[in-house]
Formats: C-alpha cells, structure tokens, sequence
C-alpha cells in the first residue's frame, strides 16, 4: 500500500513573534534616517525663514543707514548747528524733521548739537519729544563726533521701544557741528516673525537677546559677559537693566541654527523645539512598526492560507487513495467472487450433465423395467387375441366345411378385428419406447379436433354424447408434432367416453381454448364419474389403468404426458368443481403455419 502524504506541520504564531522580535533591530536604523530626514528637512525650512528674516532685517536697517550722511547735508539743519537759539530756525528744522520721517518711516530724526543736546528732533511735538534732551553717553554720538559712523542698538530712554540708530557728523569743512541721528523701530521686526514652533532669537554683539519671539527670553545674556562688556553696557546703557541675567536653556531641548550679521555684530537664530522632531521620528518609527506588524500579519496570514492548502491538499489525496483502496479491495472482492460463480456455474453444468445423463439412464433403466413389467402384459395382451384368433380360424374352416361361408366370414371380420387390436397395443408400445425426436412444427389446433371427434364421431353419437364446443373462429397455431397431436387428443377424447359409459345420459363433453401470453390450454371436460383418488395420484404411469384388461392398458395417458413434454408442452387432469374429468392441453404458440388440409375420415363420420 503506498504511504499517505503527511499533513504538513503547523507554523506557529511563536514563529512569527520570534522573526518580529528579529527584524526589530530593523527600526534603529529607521529611527536613525528618520531623525536625519526631518532633521535636514527642519534645517532647510528654518534655514529658509531664517535667510527671509535676516534679509528682511538688514534690509531695514540698510535703508536708513544712508540716511544720516545724507541729511547732514541740509543746509537749514547745518544753519541751526550754527544759530541753535534761533527759534525760527529750530522750528523750520523741526518740520523738516517731522516730515521727513514721515517719508522715509524711520522711527525718529533728531539733530544734536556737539554736546550731546538735541537742537530739533521729528517728534518735536509729542509728549516723548527729544528736543532739549542730551543723548551725549550714547556710544553712536561719541562715534559721529569722532567722525565715524555712529551705530547702536538701545532702547528708548524715553519711548522704552527698542530701536536702532544711525549717526553721521554734521561737518563743516574739518570742524563738526553736530550730529545728524536716526532711531529705526525694531519692535516690529520682532513681530514679523510671527506664531511658529521656531523661536527667533537676535542677540547683539554682548551676545543678548534683543529680539525674540520669546518675550521672558528678552534681555537675557546667552553667554558669560565679561568685566569690560558689564561695565560698557552700564556705560551705554542699551537696556533698561544695567547686567542682564543669564538665558537659562534646558540643554538639548533646542535644535539651533544661527546667523552671523558680521557688520554690525548680531547673532540671528532659530531655535527648533526637539520635542517637534522627535514626534515627527516617533511617527515614522510607529508607522515602521505598524508596517513591520502588517507585514508579519500577512506573512502570517499568507502562511496560514497556505497550510490550510497544503491540508486540503493533503486531505484530498488522503480520500482519494483510501477511495481507490476501497475499489481495489472492492474489485479483488468482486473478481474472487466472479471467479467462485464461474467455479460454481461449471460445476453446475457438470451437475446438470450428470442430471441429464443419470435421468436418461434412469428413463432408460425405468423403460427396462417398464418392458420387464409389460412383457406380462403384452403376453396376456397378445395371447389372449392369439387364442381367440386360432380359435376363430379354427372355428371357420370347420364352418366353410359346413358351408357356412357367411359365418366363417364373421369369423375372419372377428380375426382381422382382433389383429387390429394386436397392432393398436404394438404401436402404442413403440410410440411409447420410441424417443421421439421430431421437432415441432406448426398445427393449426381446431382441425386437429376436428380429426380427432371425427375418428370418434360414431361411437359419440351411439352414446348420445353431447358435444359442447367452444373454440374461436380463428385459427389458433401451435407447436407440436400433428399425427402426435391427434394422438393425444384421441386418446382423451376416447378416455372421456369411456369414462361417460358408466353414467346414464345425459353426457357431455366440453371442449374450449383459452389463449395467453405463451400459448393455448386446451380443456376437455366430461361429466362422467371423474377421476378416482388413485387414478389423480398415478394416471401418469404406464399401464396404470382402472379399466378391465380388455377396456384399457393404461398407457394412453402416460403416453400423452410424454408426447406433450416433447413437444415441449404440458398435460394436467383435475375433477372439475361441478363434477366429471377435465384434462388441460399446455401447448406453445406458434407462428401461422400452413393449413392443414383436412383428412378424409368421411367412412367413419
Ligand atoms: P386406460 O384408458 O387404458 O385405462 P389411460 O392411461 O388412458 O389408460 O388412463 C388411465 C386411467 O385414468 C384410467 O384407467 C381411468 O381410471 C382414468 N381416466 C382417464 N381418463 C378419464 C376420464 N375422462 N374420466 C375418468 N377417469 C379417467
């Protein structure tokens, strides 16, 4: 028997965790290009604002620094310088101023004099004006009267609004008369920055915070200040505060990117919160580990899918092997079985042979014993006319010597009767030994019957006989052999009038045909004495017979019987309900045959 395929062993779900608990490591990495993507992405970003702000930044402070040198070039301002107590004048510079700064939008325009008062400014009107006050401790006034540049960051001593300033000297020739100043705003650069994650911060050259987007940030020291620079910024006072505390940073909670104005010493930076980078990295980690736990369900799930193919695979196969294991057992079954039928089917015809064999001998043997039986029979049978024959021929040569030739002649009638009836017992003895072999042929039934009454027609009527017939008007055609067929009806007929001539008349005999799917039954029917309980049991055997030896031999039915076997038919006897014999002719149908033309038994009718 070959060997089932085995059912593939199950994967486990361990398995699966184990291979997660593998590829983890997987997400280090992932973590590590996540952190340097948003990383690079954030430096590019803030990178990006921060170039926007600085320019924006320089921008404003580049437009005004050109703006002082030029102005110092008025002629009405240069007057003042030279007439500072003339009022018409500082009015006139005051309007100027006033509308200059309208223009160019700087914050405040102001002219000081070489000791550090301020002769007109553009806010001359205003509560917070400049006019009369001394800015001389301011380092951009020391610088213009030194003939440089003057720049400087401060806040407002007055307006409190941190702001830039630009100075230029005011010349006359080698001498300076004065110093012309510009205040910038820059507390709206502050506000551009706006509402982001980053945070802006401008430290000046103290490396303090003067812009931020942070205000508790503001004027906050990001580094060590020493003695010198303390001392200068309580000198110069650009914050409110004379030493600014130390900006406190928790250490690596920023990501920072900077800028360096070299010109005018400022530090622009963005400080990025780590936390926004973080988050963004623990998203792309999760989003790797739900991918790597997608992955892994659908391996998982793959992997199921396929055992459970595997399994119906297996399955299949399983059933279909134990199925042609089944035929095949079935089939030797069957095959053994076949070959016991053929076994028993020849030794059944042996059998039958046998039967057949041991029935013919055993017929055979019983016709022996029959012949034994008979010859006691025909020996009285054939020697009792014998005697009556030499008797009677005796008889008549006595009566032709008396010339009595008519009684002699009766006496011949008498010898040839009795040699007749020698003959009839010879023939019935022969057809009965005979084996008779003819095949059957087709008779047409009723002029067989109709031969058959005709033989027996006188002596029918001298017994006033009547004869009820009951036949179809067609020809009914049957196998059989046709002098056999009249044989045996003769010899039934001939039974019935015997029986008959033990009763008074009325007498009747009946004859009909019933037709089936087989063939015809031919019944003959009597209402004689019927026959005898013994005669039911043994009317078969030869020389049965209830008549005296001189009526009967007992061979006519047993004669029937076998002729009617030959042929392939059957005979039955029965009392009939109402009384008297009736006797069944089996015969087979068969095709139309030729009529028969009937026999001339017209001496006899
Ligand atoms: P046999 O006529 O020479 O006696 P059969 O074989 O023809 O011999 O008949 C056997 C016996 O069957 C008869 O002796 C008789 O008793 C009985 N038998 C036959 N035909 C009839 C009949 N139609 N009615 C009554 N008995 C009958």
């Amino acid at each position: 028997m070959p060997s089932l395929p085995p059912v593939p062993r199950r994967p486990r779900w361990r398995n699966l965790a184990l291979l997660a608990l593998l590829l983890m490591p997987l997400l280090l990495p992932l973590q590590h290009m996540a952190e340097r993507y948003y990383r690079d992405a954030l430096t590019e970003q803030n990178g990006q604002t921060l170039d926007l702000y600085v320019a924006n930044l320089l921008g404003t402070l580049n437009r005004y620094e050109v703006l002082p040198p030029i102005l110092s070039q008025l002629p009405s301002l240069r007057q003042l310088l030279q007439h500072r107590d003339d009022d018409q004048r500082r009015d006139r510079a005051n309007r100027l101023l006033a509308g200059l700064q309208q223009q160019t939008g700087a914050d405040v325009i102001y002219l000081m004099a070489p000791d550090g008062q301020t002769l007109a400014a553009s806010n001359w009107n205003q509560p917070d004006s400049f006019v009369e006050r001394n800015f001389s401790y301011r380092p951009y006034f020391r610088e213009a009267m030194q003939g440089r540049p003057g720049r400087f960051f401060g806040l407002g001593t007055t307006s409190g609004k941190r702001g830039y300033f630009f100075a230029a000297a005011v010349r006359e020739g080698e001498q300076i008369l004065g110093v012309m100043v510009v205040k910038v705003d820059l507390d709206h650069t502050e506000t551009l920055w706006g509402n982001r994650p980053a945070q802006l911060l401008v430290t000046d050259n103290y490396g303090v915070v003067i812009l931020t987007s942070q205000p508790e940030w503001r004027f906050h020291a990001t580094r060590e200040l020493d003695i010198a620079e303390r001392a200068a910024i309580a000198d110069t006072q650009p914050y409110r505060i004379q030493s600014p505390p130390p900006l406190q940073l928790e250490p690596g909670a920023w990501l920072r990117q900077s800028r360096n104005l070299e010109d005018i010493g400022w530090t622009v930076s963005t400080l990025t919160p780590q936390a926004l980078l973080d988050r963004s990295v623990r998203t792309a980690v999760a989003s790797g580990g739900a991918a790597l736990l997608m992955f892994l369900l659908l391996l998982g799930l793959l992997m199921q899918r396929r055992r459970h193919y595997l399994e119906r695979i297996a399955l299949d196969a399983r059933a279909r092997q134990q199925l042609e294991q089944r035929v095949l057992e079935r089939t030797h079954d069957l095959e053994l079985l076949n070959s016991r039928l053929r076994q028993e089917v020849l030794e059944r015809e042996q059998a039958q042979q046998e039967l057949v064999r041991a029935q013919d001998e055993l017929v055979q043997a019983s016709k022996l014993s029959a012949l034994g039986t008979m010859s006691a029979s025909i020996s009285h049978e054939l020697n009792q006319p014998l005697a009556a024959i030499r008797s009677y021929a005796d008889n008549a040569g006595v009566l032709l010597d008396h010339q009595r030739s008519e009684d002699a002649r009766g006496n011949l009638r008498l010898i040839s009767e009795l040699t007749e009836r020698m003959a009839s017992i010879i023939a019935h003895l022969r057809a009965f030994a005979r084996r008779d072999r003819h095949a059957p042929e087709s008779v047409a039934l009723q002029p067989a019957i109709d031969d058959a009454l005709a033989l027996l027609a006188k002596r029918r009527r001298a017994m006033q006989v009547e004869l009820i017939r009951d036949l179809p008007e067609a020809t009914l055609w049957v196998q059989a052999g046709e002098t056999r067929l009249r044989q045996v009806l003769g010899n039934l007929l001939a039974n019935a009038l015997d029986a008959l001539s033990e009763i008074a008349p009325p007498r009747r005999i009946w004859i009909s045909a019933e037709t089936s799917a087989e063939g015809v039954d031919l019944h003959l029917r009597d209402n004689g004495p019927g026959f005898s309980e013994a005669a039911l049991q043994r009317a078969r055997e030869p020389f049965f017979t209830t008549k005296t030896s001189a009526q009967g031999l007992g061979l006519g039915l047993a004669i029937c019987d076998s002729l009617m076997r030959a042929l392939g038919g059957e005979l039955l006897f029965a009392n009939h309900p109402d009384g008297g014999a009736q006797l069944t002719l089996r015969l087979r149908a068969a095709e139309h045959g030729l009529h028969h033309a009937r026999k001339d038994v017209a001496s006899e009718s």
